[in-house]
């Protein structure tokens, strides 16, 4: 049902990074649902915090290049975690980042980023099983084959669902992405793979479509590699985003029937009380962000498929509440 283990995050300030993620803001999710009156007594029934190491660097090159992946088995590690997590300027000075602060190497990041993916799998299968389940992690949307990108270093959803591919659970899914930034990174990783569909709504301008489409020489900037539904909402439409989303679904249904899997990147970077200074052109009310997830929800039970979700963007104080609140929600709906 919500699956939450603290070992399966990144502390960033343990590496001396300073990226505004806050860690409460799963813990204080998970406090809040205990606190509920009618919840609390039933954690049981509800959270699950054993999430068992599965990911190798097998199951990374499933998603990423081998020339990428060899990198971060190498002493090239370092150089790709500095670019992923843009820790350096364009002047070569530390932006975000205090070595001297750093309780431990930066190379350790990745054995933690293995456990945010293993918790993504964990996730899918426990959907699965149970037709609905939520990951309080995950969500590295913007890892791009050959390169991370935007404080994603690896693609924990495309490496997920590839190995459950591979496993032979599932053989179709959709991927629906309601992150404030677009799912750049998982629409390059899976154009070529037809049974994995990817729909993102996000904003229409800002991070990563700040760049022109095309790059000097010709090639695309890659926050512009398109996906299958790409859908751009700009600021002052707040109010068709769920009926937009809504509507691209049912399109995608009657054009192609449905997966077995539904993939929920369910940041909730919208939010107005967000944070982050690159999420300013999108502001979902506290209402439209649980009208979003609710309204997600029931067309996964209408359709009768299962639907594994995963926490994605969500910065500043506030976005726990939102979280917190759907999930209360969605809880009391299944537990009866
Ligand atoms: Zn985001």
């Amino acid at each position: 049902m919500v699956l939450f283990n603290e070992n399966n995050r990144i502390a960033f300030p343990r590496y001396g990074i300073q990226i505004p993620s806050l860690p409460t803001r799963a813990i204080k999710t998970v406090e809040a649902l205990k606190a509920h009156p009618l919840l609390g007594p039933r954690s049981a029934e509800w959270l699950i915090e054993k999430i068992p190491n599965t990911i190798g660097k097998e199951d990374l090159l499933r998603a990423h290049t081998t020339e990428y992946i060899s990198d971060l088995y190498s002493d090239k590690l370092e150089e790709r975690l500095l670019a992923a997590y843009e820790l350096i300027d364009e002047e070569g000075n530390f932006n975000r980042y205090d070595p001297d602060s750093a309780e431990a190497p930066l190379v350790d990041l990745l054995e933690d980023v293995t456990r945010i993916i293993s918790g993504t799998y964990r996730n899918i299968q426990l959907a699965l099983d149970s037709g609905f389940n939520y990951f309080l992690g995950g969500g590295m949307h913007h890892a791009h084959p050959a390169f991370g990108h935007g404080f994603c270093l690896v693609n924990d959803i495309c490496t997920a669902l590839l190995k459950a591919r591979a496993e032979g659970l599932i053989h179709t899914a959709w991927i629906i992405d309601v992150d404030a930034h677009r799912g750049d990174g998982t629409a390059e990783i899976l154009a070529q793979t037809g049974e994995i569909t990817t729909i993102s709504i996000h904003m229409a301008k800002g991070w990563p479509l700040d760049k022109p489409q095309k790059q000097a020489d010709g090639s695309l900037n890659p926050g512009w590699f398109p996906g299958d539904v790409d859908l751009g909402i700009e600021s002052g439409e707040e109010a068709d985003y769920t009926p937009r989303l809504m509507e691209a679904l049912n399109d995608l249904e009657a054009k192609q029937g449905l997966p077995d899997l539904f993939f929920i990147v369910a940041g909730v970077d919208p939010f107005e009380g967000d944070e982050l200074a690159s999420t300013d052109p999108i502001n979902l009310s506290r209402d439209q962000m649980f009208e979003r997830d609710r309204r997600l929800y029931q067309f996964c039970q209408e359709k009768n498929r299962p639907s594994a979700w995963v926490a994605a963007g969500g910065y500043g104080q506030y976005s726990w509440e939102i979280h917190a609140r759907f999930l209360e929600w969605v809880l009391q709906e299944r537990l009866g």
